[in-house]
């Protein structure tokens, strides 16, 4: 492989500079870093103007392709007039603007918007403010929280407490406080013969015997509505939603959609929770909400929490802050997302897409060593029957010499391109997933 000087010079001074996230560093000795120095839709290229296809939208971030023409006119314009201004005292149009259009987005009733900069921010918040709203309404001993078996929710100590990932939370067991888990309606783990549904039904019921006894301290159950991602793409009937929003009413505990991944249509619809006609009493969002531009998230609640809140009292008031709070520019990247959304109907187009890929993907869902091929909106997931424990690894390297970007969870293959995909994209990813495939498996 000729690498370019460029390229070569970028990987060792990253190396050298860079502790790259997510990373054991000691295995880029062997694992090359992969140096980028453009984006155009949904390919990336390196300064050889080698490319792959961001079939992954860059950790679940890109909507509508790298330097997307309309995001980048709107920051630019954007640019000439504010870059920032602190949200303590002072607003601005477009923090205004994306709060106003967000709350429409779920019909008025989560009508007030705090935002942050990355998911695990908005899931603090998210947090801090449920237990706060019960300590504000005289029922300070609600202190905890309950989470799903395998849930993702964020590495920040608040965030990791919720969590159910064994390898991120082990070893900061000792600063986390503990959380309770409930059984995941994902849908893999149904006895034979079970539907999706009533295996979501009896979770909900493991839910509701965990809620009777736990009430009284509880404050918020928090998921990933539909789909849990990071642990690998589960995905489950709405059924377990409407069920779940019926007992944290019944129970008075808040119901907190973690929609960071699943929201901005990734999952068909625009928010997740929408598709069990039900609204949480938090939604948290970020990755997507910028298109994959810039660093922004927000939690939004409803009338009765805010209420709790206001008073004349400051330390009654929510005092939490970030210091790049509404950021002007992201929240334009915001307003330019919803844009497209708008004048694309992207929704729609979406559909064919989705099952444009659905047919591409026939001979993977297929494949002798495949299982539980799955698909919600513009998540697909399908599992590889491998005991190879550096599966993920090697089928990684494999598919990046093939001009693909795909990061295998476990033996857990994922796709989640830009909604920009087109159909030679997308037929493009098929064969070479394939082939990739069935390089690994040989
Ligand atoms: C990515 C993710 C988070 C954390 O967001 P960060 O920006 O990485 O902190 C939280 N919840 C879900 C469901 C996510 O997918």
């Amino acid at each position: 492989m000729a690498v370019s000087t460029r390229n070569a010079t970028l990987l060792t001074r990253s190396a050298g500079a860079v502790w790259h996230p997510c990373t054991q560093m000691k295995q880029h000795e062997t694992l090359p870093l992969v140096p980028i120095a453009r984006g155009d839709g949904v390919w990336l290229y390196d300064f050889d103007g080698r490319r792959c296809l961001d079939a992954i939208s860059s950790w679940w971030v890109n909507l509508f392709g790298h330097c997307n023409p309309r995001i980048n006119a709107a920051l630019t314009s954007q640019l000439e007039q504010l870059e920032h201004v602190m949200l303590a005292g002072f607003t601005h149009e477009p923090v205004v603007e994306l709060s106003e259009r967000l709350s429409a987005l779920t019909g008025g009733r989560l009508g007030h918007c705090f935002y942050a900069s990355d998911g695990a921010s908005a899931i603090e918040i998210a947090l801090k403010m449920s237990f706060h709203f019960w300590r504000n309404s005289g029922r300070a001993q609600k202190t905890r929280f309950i989470s799903l078996a395998n849930g993702y929710h964020g590495e920040t100590l608040g965030a990791l407490a919720v969590t159910d990932v064994a390898l991120f939370k082990d070893t900061y067991a000792p600063l986390l406080r503990q959380s309770a888990q409930v059984p995941s309606p994902d849908w893999r783990l149904a006895q034979q013969g079970e539907s999706p549904r009533a295996y979501a039904g009896r979770c909900a019921q493991a839910l509701e015997r965990h809620l009777e006894q736990h009430h009284a301290e509880t404050a918020a159950f928090i998921v990933e509505p539909l789909v849990q991602g990071a642990t690998g793409m589960a995905m489950y009937d709405p059924e377990y939603l409407r069920r779940a929003r019926a007992l944290c009413d019944r129970c008075q505990v808040h119901l907190i959609a973690d929609e960071i991944m699943t929201g901005c249509g990734r999952s068909g619809t625009f928010f997740a929770h929408a598709q069990a006609g039900i609204t949480p009493d938090f939604l948290c969002l970020s990755k997507g909400i910028t298109g994959g531009y810039l660093p922004l998230s927000v939690a939004l609640t409803t009338d009765p929490v805010y209420a709790a809140f206001y008073d004349d009292s400051v330390a009654r008031g929510f005092l939490h802050s970030h210091s790049y709070t509404g950021n002007a520019l992201a929240c334009r990247a915001a307003l330019a997302t919803l844009d497209i959304f708008r004048q694309d109907d992207v929704l729609e187009a979406n559909k064919a897409r989705a099952a444009y890929l659905n047919r591409a993907a026939r001979s993977i869902a297929e494949h002798p060593r495949v299982r539980n091929f799955r698909n919600t909106g513009m998540i697909w997931a399908f599992d590889v029957d491998t005991n190879d424990p550096a599966f993920a690894r090697k089928f990684y390297q494999a598919a990046l010499a093939r001009e693909l970007l795909l990061r295998p969870i476990g033996n857990t293959i994922y796709f989640m391109p830009p909604y920009v995909i087109a159909d030679d994209e997308i037929d493009f990813l098929a064969a070479r997933t394939l082939a990739t495939l069935e390089a690994c498996l040989a």
